[in-house]
């Protein structure tokens, strides 16, 4: 080996250092692999890139909202709930980073070191077997090759290092983790639960479950992370740590190891498939700033640019063994996609608690568990949902009132308001795709992904069902003046897209086996959202978190086996 190519060897390589990527690399530095992490985009350093964090809403030029011209310059990225001036700088650009919608597909994306953990929501359920289980069940996608058993250890594992708060409630449909304690509810959300318990025999409302550290333990002190404040500014990034992410977790733990070296501004256009030895040698790299290609060499390959980004690089590793994408033999890379519905929303006005009001800003949600389609069809669509609950005090923007009016009426805590919105499950469809542009590039020489995702009227009629279900829950709840939203939002505006490279037992039908090796190359690892085989109901970062640190620990052995 010449010393440039040993200068660029490692013994794994991940791509993308995000929530997926963070805890390949954790995991692969503790078990003593030297690891490289490429990210496309700037380092982002725990704190002190955190520019926002401590600002008031006086201090922002536009008060946190955008300018009309930054919303039309970027008519994707803004309509994402957390984008706003307070945190801009962690999306990227519409313009910077072009893909082609054929069906419209809000792809929502963070490039830097920490990917979108720094932004996320940190919502942290565990999938049960009736998620697992439903495709084969009711004859959907392919079957999972594992179960709830095979991944519980791992959802323990990563649990307890990065820190979810949550209750014991022990339901089938959402099994209970290793906790911290959790978030109360407000008092609104107290008597909702009740009375839904009360009025319905298949409904459980239970506390929040999520990435925060409500009473941190010596892991958590170790990693330099400390108690939530509870002040809801989590997506500016948290001085406290006081939820997870890459850059205030497992990054800065695997650097400590000496073990990892991050090279941000290298975004990564290919995977280097090697026909004379038969397995994945290395990666080639487009420096963003130089615009230079470099190539990098390891045993071992993850892939963990984020679901679209992972099933972009595949399309594009292209070899005279894999001329259609890596890995790719079935055809199926880049088909089967699918993401999580979150049309429907309902709410309204709370009367009777105008005495009580809440400690600090609760930066969770209660959430109901899935009780559609469990043990058996039940409904005239597939799939469950979640229910997220919430509640407040204050003015509305839609609420009356003007000048003095409003001044005064601002000098009160205002009414309480209640509602609630959905999580649901789509099914994969080999007609929801991505593929590669043949003619258009991006600014670094790498093809343009084509989005061609879709709803179904599977996912109308479950929109319709959550609709009609929430408004009779918060009727019961006593809840006043009652609206349905559909939304009609495009796909991709969940954040939840999965698919594409999934698992499964036969190489037939599947990209990715149990372990999530690529059936026909077991030196590459996927476990970001590309390997997902259905969506399931529930928030799925977690699980990317548990099957990210459950194969690096294979990889690892593997390596050790000399199988890789
Ligand atoms: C506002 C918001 C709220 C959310 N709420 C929740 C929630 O409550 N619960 C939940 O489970 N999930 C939530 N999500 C989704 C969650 O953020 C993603 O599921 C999760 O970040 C996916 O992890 P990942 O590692 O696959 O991707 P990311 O965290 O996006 O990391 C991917 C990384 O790869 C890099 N990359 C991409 N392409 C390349 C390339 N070619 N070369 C090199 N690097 C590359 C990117 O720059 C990025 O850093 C939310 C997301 C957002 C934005
Ligand atoms: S709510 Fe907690 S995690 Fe979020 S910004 Fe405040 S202290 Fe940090």
């Amino acid at each position: 080996m010449s010393k440039g190519t040993e200068q660029h060897t490692y013994d794994a390589i991940v791509i993308g250092s995000g929530i997926s990527g963070g805890w390949a690399a954790k995991e692969l530095c503790d078990l003593g692999v030297k690891t490289l992490v490429l990210e496309r985009g700037r380092n982002i350093e725990h704190i002190k890139d955190y520019p926002t964090a401590t600002k008031g809403p006086w201090e922002f030029p536009h008060r946190m909202q955008e300018p009309l011209q930054v919303i039309k310059d970027n008519p994707v990225i803004s309509k994402c709930y957390a984008y706003g001036e307070d945190t801009h700088h962690f999306f990227v650009k519409d313009a910077e980073h072009p893909y082609i919608q054929e069906k419209p597909f809000d792809w929502i994306r963070g490039y830097q070191v920490g990917g979108k953990s720094i932004m996320w929501g940190r919502a942290c359920q565990r999938w049960s077997d009736f998620e697992f289980s439903a495709p084969q069940r009711y004859g959907y996608a392919v079957d999972w090759p594992i179960r709830y058993a095979d991944i519980a250890p791992w959802y323990s594992h990563v649990e307890k290092f990065s820190g979810i708060c949550g209750d014991k409630d022990g339901l089938e449909a959402l099994p209970d983790g290793d906790y911290l304690p959790p978030f109360d509810l407000s008092c609104v959300e107290a008597d909702i639960q009740k009375k839904i318990h009360a009025h319905y025999k298949d409904r459980f409302m239970v506390k929040t479950r999520w990435a925060h550290l409500t009473k941190p333990n010596q892991i958590h002190l170790d990693q330099g992370r400390g108690q939530c404040q509870a002040r809801d500014l989590c997506t500016r990034g948290c001085p406290f740590g006081g939820y997870f992410s890459s850059v205030s977790s497992t990054l800065p733990w695997a650097k400590k190891t000496g073990n990892l070296t991050i090279r941000p501004f290298s975004v990564v256009h290919s995977v280097i498939y090697d026909d004379k030895k038969g397995k994945v040698t290395g990666v080639r790299i487009i420096d963003t700033n130089t615009k230079e290609e470099i190539e990098y060499y390891a045993k071992v390959i993850f892939l963990n640019a984020a679901c679209l980004n992972t099933n972009l690089i595949l399309l594009n590793s292209i070899s005279s063994r894999f001329p259609n994408g890596l890995g790719n033999d079935n055809g199926l890379l880049g088909k089967f996609m699918a993401f999580q519905n979150y049309r429907g929303s309902v709410h309204g006005r709370v009367e009777g608690y105008e005495d009580k009001y809440y400690y600090g800003r609760n930066p969770t949600n209660p959430i109901i568990a899935n009780y559609r389609n469990l043990h058996k069809q039940d409904t005239n669509y597939l799939g469950g949902f979640l229910t997220f609950v919430y509640s407040n005090r204050g003015r509305q923007y839609w609420d009356p009132g003007i000048g003095a009016d409003l001044k005064e009426s601002l000098s009160e805590s205002g009414p309480w308001h209640a509602g609630m919105y959905m999580q649901g499950e789509t099914i994969p469809k080999e007609h929801n795709h991505v593929r590669l542009s043949k003619d258009k590039k991006d600014p670094w020489g790498i093809p343009q992904l084509i989005t061609s995702v879709g709803y179904d009227d599977n996912d109308d009629k479950m929109v319709e069902d959550f609709l009609t279900q929430c408004a009779e829950m918060l009727e019961v709840a006593g809840v006043k003046d009652i609206e349905k939203r559909d939304t009609h939002q495009a796909p991709g505006l969940d954040i939840h897209e999965m698919g594409g490279c999934r698992m499964g037992n036969d190489p037939k039908t599947s990209l990715l086996n149990k372990w999530n090796q690529l059936h026909l190359c077991n030196n590459v690892y996927v476990t970001d959202g590309a390997c997902m085989t259905s969506t399931g109901n529930q928030s799925p970062s977690i699980l990317y978190m548990a099957f990210a640190a459950r194969a690096a620990n294979h990889a690892a052995e593997e390596m050790k086996k000399g199988n890789v």
